[in-house]
């Protein structure tokens, strides 16, 4: 029969947590309907969700690279080397999956056909991103050149030309990642800017994860190599891996709470319903593209290779979903990504931890969904048509955009940038998708977060013959759950 008592034990993070949404809405509405808050009384009020924030984001850096060193280090270079491949070729393959699943329905449902462009406000900066730039800057970050720095790097480019602009009056922004252009473009008016500025690269937001992930790959494979002397190492990052979750045990503790205020301040904040009845159709296109591609596409290619109930997978998954949504960040979510695929889906570690870090950083797939969806609606509005090649440029484009994000929130609609450059549509118009960026972008993380974990699925079944392999041979045990 149904065991009710033991479903709620074992789930109460859940339930709580998703208690905690609904009360957090209804807090919202309520405190947003009968109370007029100052500015500085919003802020107090998300509080408490800043703080979880911050403790998430506070475990990312031990989690990556205890995981990372330790899951290399245990697999010798060849088998690590097929398991990074076969990563790989699923991150790429379903990517371009929700590319195209993306462009078939904005060119279906034509979202931006029937929009009354003078109606929405479309003023901004140009930016200038090209995708050559990008690339350049995706493999610049690889390679950080001081690793402390790289914990805490904001953003680096190299081209000359891009000096951050100048405001006038005696303000100067230093610090100018892309996502400032359209963030800036409402804070500060774009004739407050001087004009002669670019702008390349990918946002991050404090650390540079993928040039983490390099450098601890390398590593790993080394310590791994270096035998009984490099066993003292591989024992202490694995030491190191464990207390880290065992912290983000005590961190889930608090994330109902978080989230409870988490989304009651978003709801008290938003200043601008009425752009969604505007953007609607849009926003409809986007969500039942990201939702065929977690329903549809990502389950039948997870049953074609595991052969089991992918909803049974996606349920297992149901924590860091929810958290992906409330917190609209691939990388802060990771430490949940992590509990939930290895303590209810049982996932092999050495898989985990070497498909996950990296999946959250370069595996997007509702990024690159929404990226096409965005680029074909905003030449719909411009009554842009698009030949082949542009289509092709935008499916292309949109994959490098979604690699090049940073698991941040709103990263995706700053390459989106780079995406519009290609075409030659305006790119000032992404002003125009940033109004209602908060909302899609908490459901595109949420998918990014899925094929993550699907991929750590897919390819410990791909690679079990190798696993089983070592089982038999290898000496040092990261597969025990503690
Ligand atoms: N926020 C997304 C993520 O962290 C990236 C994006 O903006 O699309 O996965």
């Amino acid at each position: 029969g149904w065991d009710f008592k033991g479903l709620l034990k074992r789930n109460w993070l859940l339930i709580a947590t998703i208690v905690s949404v609904l009360l957090g809405i209804g807090l919202g509405v309520v405190v947003r309907e009968y109370a007029s808050l100052s500015h500085l009384h919003k802020q107090y009020f998300g509080f408490p969700g800043e703080i979880l924030m911050r403790m998430l984001k506070l475990v990312i850096l031990p989690l990556i690279i205890s995981s990372m060193i330790t899951g290399v280090a245990a697999l010798d270079s060849e088998v690590s080397g097929k398991i990074g491949l076969r990563a790989v070729v699923y991150y790429f393959s379903t990517t371009i999956i929700a590319v195209i699943l993306g462009i078939v329905l904005v060119m279906t449902i034509k979202p931006g056909v029937s929009q009354e462009a003078e109606h929405i406000d479309r003023t901004g900066t140009t930016p200038n991103v090209t995708t050559v730039d990008t690339l350049l800057d995706l493999v610049r970050n690889m390679f950080p050149e001081n690793l402390l720095q790289a914990c805490f790097q904001q953003y680096k480019t190299k081209r000359k030309e891009l000096e951050p602009p100048k405001v006038k009056g005696n303000t100067t922004i230093t610090m100018f990642p892309p996502l400032s252009t359209t963030v800036m473009a409402t804070i500060f008016p774009p004739e407050n800017i001087t004009k002669d500025y670019k702008i390349v690269g990918s946002y991050s937001d404090g650390i540079n994860v993928l040039g983490l992930i390099v450098f601890c790959v390398a590593f790993g494979l080394v310590i791994g190599k270096m035998g009984e002397r490099g066993r003292i190492l591989l024992e202490f990052f694995d030491a190191l891996n464990e207390a880290t979750m065992r912290l983000v045990q005590i961190i889930m503790c608090y994330m109902p709470v978080g989230i409870l205020f988490l989304i009651a301040a978003k709801i008290i904040e938003v200043e601008d319903w009425e752009i969604f009845r505007k953007m609607g159709l849009y926003m409809v296109t986007v969500l039942s593209g990201l939702a065929i591609h977690s329903t549809i596409c990502l389950p039948l290619i997870y049953f074609a290779i595991v052969r089991k109930n992918p909803y049974t997978f996606t349920l297992g998954m149901a924590q860091a979903l929810v958290t992906a949504l409330m917190i609209s960040s691939s990388s802060a979510t990771l430490p949940v990504t992590f509990r939930c695929a290895e303590e209810n889906l049982r996932i092999d570690k050495r898989i985990t931890r070497f498909v996950l870090p990296v999946g959250a950083t370069i595996n997007m797939d509702g990024t690159a969904l929404y990226e096409a969806v965005a680029a074909i609606f905003i030449a719909q509005l411009n009554d842009y048509s698009l030949d082949v090649g542009q289509i092709v440029t935008i499916s292309i484009t949109a994959t490098v955009a979604s690699i090049g994000a940073a698991g941040v929130p709103n990263a995706g609609l700053v390459t989106m940038v780079i995406v519009l450059t290609a075409v030659g549509l305006p790119a000032n118009d992404v002003t125009l998708i940033v109004a209602v960026d908060w909302l899609l972008d908490r459901f595109r993380t949420m998918i990014n977060v899925l094929g993550d974990a699907y991929g750590a699925g897919i390819v410990q079944k791909l690679s079990r013959r190798e696993l089983e392999r070592m089982d038999v041979t290898s000496d040092v045990d990261v597969t025990n759950p503690f």
